[in-house]
């Protein structure tokens, strides 16, 4: 129960018991005045009454007495004196009685007797006055009037016995208002009673009420919190102390009392009022701090609580959270999340926009010769000119320009609208031509950039973080500085998935076969070995390993399938050793088959388990293979030279290893590539590299190949320049095993 609704019961209580008190006060005044009356007329008439009949019974007495007295003595004055003023007394008194309302019959009756009475006493004194008195007569006489008293006697009784009835009768009266005069005083004091109790507790209550209050007044005095009333127009009601600071701020002119609240505040206050019995919820920042504002609506006092809390720690704790939840822990770009968010922001409002994807492309050779740490060090260097300049193309073009930090060595370049995309790069790029001050020293620095456009190329996040990518990776692989993504490269993209996701099922599927490209030896004219090539005809049409070898490199696809082409390889070799044809069968390995720990075990194990002489097996190794592993390479090499199969190097000349660094390796035989073979006998250039390579190869005692040998003149070339082995078209296309068997000869 509330205070106001306390107050309200105590006060209707108290009102019923004015109202009854003097109701009270009335009855018991009417019933005092009714006792009152009663007693008066007790005292006025009938005790007089009463009086009075005594007084005449005596009188009556006294008189027979003087006449007695009389009839003795005979002395004249007792008649004439005494008898007289006797019956004068007793006429007054009776008509007194009769005055004071004595039954008017009665009194009658008795005066009657009365009168009778004197004639009686007149003739008893002239008897007795008389010289001869008659002395019986006189007797008579007497008796007569002895007579007449006592039959006046009952009269007299009657009119006392009224007099008694009335003043019992007034007696009882007064009795009866007493008594009720007495229940209505304990009624109501029962009454008043009975409600002092219920006030007491209700008063008790009102008390701790108040003090509870007056507690919960000081509340907001004392609460650290600010706590401030406004009335139905925003207009300050009450601020606590700790609310005084921030008056100055929420008001807007003048002194706080007055004054009205600031817009911002008045916007909270109307949407507070809209929240109705719900408290609506702001942070709002006050005086460089920051406040939690609880705004209500008191509909009933017509009223506007604001309850504010100091959150400005747990704020700037967010912020940084959010900070950085954003941006990248070192550089402070904001980072790949952040680019998300924008590039919804973007797609939301239908901006035109390209996105530009920026590779630190040394980023994987500075870390493969300073480590990581160093390698990210430089990187940072890099982040702070893409930031600075970027900052300044977006200040001088006034336009949505912004970097992002999105991985190691990777950033993001948002520009809108798009035209001013290659601008920016261009300005971009132009900053990297000369070094840059690194921890490390000055550097150089090679960027890549790759482009894409919304909405024409890239229609969402996924798309154009893919796009720009894919572009990154084409200016890479065609050694471009910027390429902007086109149709083409998202058609090949989606090859490559296409490619990826069929060749795992092709594998399973017997969709890949093994053909053979034999090779002759040219001095001798034998055909004693060949080349396996991979073959995949997905549903008929046939897909180049040129194309799928890479694609499974990169998805890591070549491993099973390396196994696969491997198993397939010894299973013909041994076929063939098992018909008396010792064949020797060269097997492409690619770098990432060559590089698994368990590769020499597999090799071991499989010249062990198809049990075929490990002459008759040849390892085609690609440059790369060789070069990138280093010395882990050349310990391979050994052991697979070890294991006595043949090691050749495929594709020479088209890496950037020199023959002389090559010759320290334990290899057999080195490939001329396709590429010097192909227009040699047009190109004395090409013609030169072979015939060196011919002559280095022979130095360093390595046997040497020329593969993609189409026409006669490149034969003869090769046989003058003492080439070993040819492979290539002017022998035979790649193909099936049963038919490359009828090519060897003896
Ligand atoms: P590669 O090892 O250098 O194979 C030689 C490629 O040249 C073969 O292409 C072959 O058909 C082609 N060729 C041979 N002679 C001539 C010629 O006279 N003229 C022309 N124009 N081309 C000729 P193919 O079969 O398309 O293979 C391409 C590449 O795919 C191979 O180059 C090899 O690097 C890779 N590859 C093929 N099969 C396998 C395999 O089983 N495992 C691995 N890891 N890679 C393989
Ligand atoms: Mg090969
Ligand atoms: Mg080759």
């Amino acid at each position: 129960m509330n205070e106001s609704h306390l107050a309200t019961k105590t006060r209707r209580t108290y009102i019923v018991i004015t109202l009854l008190g003097s109701m009270l006060a009335l009855s018991v005044y009417a019933l005092a005045q009714a006792v009152q009356e009663t007693a008066m007329r007790f005292m006025a008439e009938d005790l007089v009454l009463y009086s009075e009949t005594q007084q005449v019974g005596q009188l009556l007495s006294e008189q027979e007495r003087i006449l007695y007295e009389y009839y003795a003595t005979t002395e004249a004055e007792l008649y004439a004196n005494n008898y007289m003023h006797n019956f004068h007394q007793l006429t007054d008194v009776l008509s007194q009685v009769s005055n004071d309302g004595g039954d008017s019959h009665s009194i009658g009756m008795v005066n009657a007797y009365l009168h009778s009475a004197y004639d009686t006493a007149k003739a008893l004194d002239e008897n007795l006055a008389a010289d001869q008195t008659d002395w019986d007569l006189a007797r008579e006489q007497l008796a007569e009037i002895s007579e007449l008293r006592r039959a006046s006697l009952p009269l007299l009784a009657k009119i006392e016995t009224e007099i008694n009835a009335s003043v019992a009768k007034g007696y009882d009266d007064i009795q009866r208002l007493l008594s009720v005069t007495v229940w209505l005083v304990i009624v109501f004091s029962v009454g008043v009673g009975g409600m002092s109790i219920y006030l007491g507790r209700h008063a008790a209550r009102f008390i701790l009420l108040s003090s509870e209050n007056e507690k919960l007044a000081l509340f907001p005095k004392r609460n650290p919190n600010p706590v401030i009333r406004l009335d139905a127009k925003g207009q300050l009601l009450y601020a606590n102390p700790a609310a005084a600071p921030l008056l100055s701020e929420l008001f807007e002119e003048g002194e706080p009392q007055s004054s009205s609240p600031a817009n911002w505040l008045n916007s909270y206050l109307k949407s507070a009022k809209f929240a109705g019995d719900a408290c609506s919820q702001h942070t709002c920042k006050i005086a460089q701090r920051y406040y939690l504002m609880q705004s209500h609506w008191i509909s009933d006092h017509q009223t506007f609580d604001l309850h504010l809390r100091d959150i400005t720690e747990r704020q700037e704790a967010e912020e940084a959270l959010a900070f950085q939840a954003y941006h990248h822990p070192v550089t402070q770009i904001a980072n790949r999340t952040f680019l998300e968010k924008i590039i919804n922001d973007h797609l939301q409002q239908n901006k035109r926009f390209a996105a530009v994807m920026i590779d630190v492309t040394d980023f994987k050779v500075l870390s493969e010769n300073y480590g990581l740490a160093d390698a990210l060090l430089c990187v940072y260097q890099v982040a702070e000119v893409l930031q600075a300049k970027t900052n300044a193309l977006a200040n001088n073009l006034s336009k949505d320009i912004q970097l992002f930090h999105i991985a190691d060595a990777c950033f993001m370049l948002t520009v809108a609208p798009e035209s001013l995309a290659t601008k920016c790069i261009d300005h971009l790029a132009k900053q990297f031509a000369k070094a840059l001050q690194t921890p490390l020293g000055d550097m150089r620095f090679h960027l890549t950039f790759g482009a894409t456009v919304y909405p024409e190329q890239s229609s969402d996040y996924a798309s154009l973080m893919l796009h720009s990518n894919i572009a990154v990776e084409s200016a890479i692989s065609s050694a471009k500085q910027v390429h902007y993504f086109s149709n083409d490269d998202g058609d090949r993209h989606q090859r490559r998935l296409m490619i990826t996701q069929r060749l795992e099922q092709a594998i399973g599927a017997g969709a890949l076969t093994l053909y053979f490209q034999p090779k002759q030896h040219l001095a001798q004219g034998q055909v004693k070995s060949c080349e396996s090539l991979l073959r995949w005809f997905d549903e008929g049409e046939f897909i180049s390993p040129a194309e799928f070898i890479p694609i499974a490199e990169r998805s890591g696809l070549i491993l099973p399938l390396g196994e696969w082409v491997l198993d397939q390889a010894f299973t013909q070799v041994r076929h063939w050793h098992q018909q008396g044809k010792d064949i020797q069968v060269a097997i492409n390995i690619s770098p990432r088959q060559f590089m698994q720990p368990d590769f020499v075990q597999g090799i071991a194990r499989r010249l062990d388990s198809y049990g075929v002489p490990p002459s008759l097996i040849e390892l085609e190794l690609t440059e790369t293979s060789v070069m990138e592993t280093g010395t882990a390479a050349r310990t391979v090499l050994s052991a697979l030279r070890d294991l006595g199969v043949s090691l050749s190097i495929d594709d020479f000349g088209t890496g950037y290893s020199s023959l002389a660094y090559l010759s320290g390796f334990p290899v057999d035989k080195i490939k001329i590539d396709r590429s010097f073979v192909q227009y040699m006998d047009e190109q004395p250039e090409q013609q030169a590299i072979v015939l060196t390579i011919c002559q280095l190869a022979k130095n360093l005692g390595l046997s040497v190949i020329a593969e993609g040998v189409e026409t006669e003149s490149q034969r003869e070339l090769l046989v003058s320049f003492g080439c070993d082995y040819i492979q290539g078209y002017w022998l035979a296309k790649p193909m099936p095993a049963n038919e490359v068997e009828q090519l060897f000869v003896d």
